[in-house]
């Protein structure tokens, strides 16, 4: 609790919450007590009981007691030890907030890729900022770049801008990789006068929005800076899951599909789709599990050769014979050390993948015609479709949810963190803690062998 509070409250400000204003009303939860326990669901409302997120409130991070360290898999790093306990701070409205709203200028900027959700986050970012009173909204176009470009103005923003934004996929603001220096965005925010910095992006935007909030502490800057993890990929540590995951195993299973059908169709079919999964093989491992037509995942965290008696391509063969079709479905970030490395690197300095799906493609096209076997090879990439969808139900809801709590964050007087689902709870995460290294399907877990009994795949090594 210390550490928390010293690292992530604004530690530069000495008076914290100097005259609290009102909060809304609308974030206090309204306790209702049963008016006598013979009629169960009749209820009173309880007006003492005020319903505020206190900050010593804490979310279990692991709630497994194995009963022997083997059965815990690679979860449970000290072999001695067989209950793992990580507590993470509640997320939600505080009864103190640190900024008046008429004082606050509040910034969204969207960064990297493309991730279903991104609009429904700005939308609730947006109404949530409104209900605080906060009146001066603004969005800043195309990721990071917005602050420096000078052709690149302000987006405002308001209930009324982005009341059916996430209605349709894509970002309101648009995104970039690359753009200015961390001290050149804290020049544009003093500039500007932002005091509130919402931040949503992967990895690399939060390692940007981490060093923001450095700077603008070394400059004591009475900044928050919050961050929303978007990945696509699933691969941010610490999190149930993050926002537009849901919607992509979604869309990915209809790809799959297509693959089937069309290896199904023809004679000695076989259907490769590549999926996202940069180094994480979540979208790839889980959309095969819920498709249920997948003969072979490839993902990043296990390797595999193509060729040689215990290949995927003789596997594809003895499959053709089985029973005359299959499917693959490979991660964008496996087998990488099967493709000749071109060195080359995007805006934000992020290693440029060969495509594995072609090369897949190209050598079972090449084996087949070499063993003297008729096979009809078909590849479907998925992925700019996948990234454009707009959020289904699920990913709605969480993306509500992490906006309305972003703007929690903020006016508690955080600075410097990250909000996330954690055990079905919603948290505060330090950033530097969650980007330490991508979360990675572990091998030895049981949703891997769940993902290999459905299959039915053999090791290929
Ligand atoms: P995606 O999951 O789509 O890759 P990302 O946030 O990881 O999202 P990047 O393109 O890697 O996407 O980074 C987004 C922004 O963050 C870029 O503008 C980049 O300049 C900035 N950035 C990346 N790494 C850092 C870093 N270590 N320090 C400061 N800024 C960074
Ligand atoms: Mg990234």
């Amino acid at each position: 609790q210390q550490d928390f509070e010293s690292r992530f409250r604004l530690p530069h400000i000495t008076d914290i919450f100097p005259d609290t204003p009102p909060i809304p009303s609308t974030f206090c939860l309204k306790m209702r007590t049963p008016i006598g326990k013979d009629i169960p669901g009749h209820y009173s409302l309880d007006e003492e009981w005020h319903g505020y997120i206190n900050n010593n409130d804490r979310v279990l991070l692991k709630t497994i007691n194995y009963s022997s360290p083997k059965s815990a898999g690679a979860e449970c790093i000290d072999p001695n030890c067989t209950w793992v306990e990580q507590w993470v701070h509640r997320a939600g409205p505080r009864e103190k907030i640190y900024y008046k709203p008429e004082e606050v200028k509040a910034a969204i900027v969207t960064c990297g890729g493309l991730c279903p959700g991104l609009n429904d986050v700005i939308r609730q970012i947006v109404i949530t900022l409104e209900i605080y009173g906060v009146k001066k909204i603004v969005g800043i176009p195309f990721g990071y770049r917005g602050f420096s470009d000078k052709e690149l103005t302000e987006v405002p923003l308001s209930r009324k801008v982005v009341q059916n934004i996430h209605l349709s996929g894509g970002s309101l603001l648009g995104v970039s990789r690359g753009g200015p220096s961390v001290s050149d965005i804290v020049d544009s925010l003093e500039e500007r006068g932002i005091n509130m910095l919402f931040v949503l992006g992967g990895n690399g935007t939060h390692a940007g929005a981490n060093a923001i909030h450095n700077e603008c502490c070394k400059r004591r800057l009475k900044v928050s800076v919050i961050g929303v993890p978007k990945t696509i990929d699933n691969d941010i540590l610490l999190m149930d899951k993050t926002f537009g995951f849901d919607t992509a195993v979604e869309e990915a299973q209809r790809a799959i599909n297509s693959a089937y059908i069309e290896a199904h169709s023809a004679y000695h079919g076989i259907g490769v789709v590549k999926l996202m999964g940069r180094s994480s093989g979540f979208i790839a491992m889980q959309a095969s599990l819920s498709s249920g037509q997948v003969d072979v995942c490839l993902i990043p965290e296990v390797p595999f050769n193509l060729h040689g008696p215990h290949g995927v391509l003789r596997h594809l063969q003895y499959l053709l014979e089985m029973k005359g079709s299959a499917v693959v479905c490979v991660a964008e970030g496996a087998g990488q050390n099967l493709l000749q490395n071109t060195n080359a690197k995007d805006a934000s300095g992020n290693i440029v993948f060969g495509d594995i799906g072609v090369y897949i493609q190209q050598e079972t096209k090449k084996y087949f015609k070499e063993i003297g076997v008729h096979a009809d090879v078909k590849y479907i990439d998925p992925t700019y479709m996948i990234r454009a969808c707009r959020a289904n139900a699920s990913d709605g809801i969480l993306c509500t949810v992490l906006g309305q709590n972003a703007v929690h964050g903020a006016f508690a007087g955080y600075s410097g963190i990250s909000v996330g689902l954690c055990n079905t709870h919603y948290a505060y995460f330090p950033i530097p803690e969650v980007i330490l290294h991508p979360r990675l399907v572990d091998p030895n877990s049981r949703m891997w062998h769940r993902c290999l009994t459905s299959t039915g795949q053999p090791d290929f090594i």
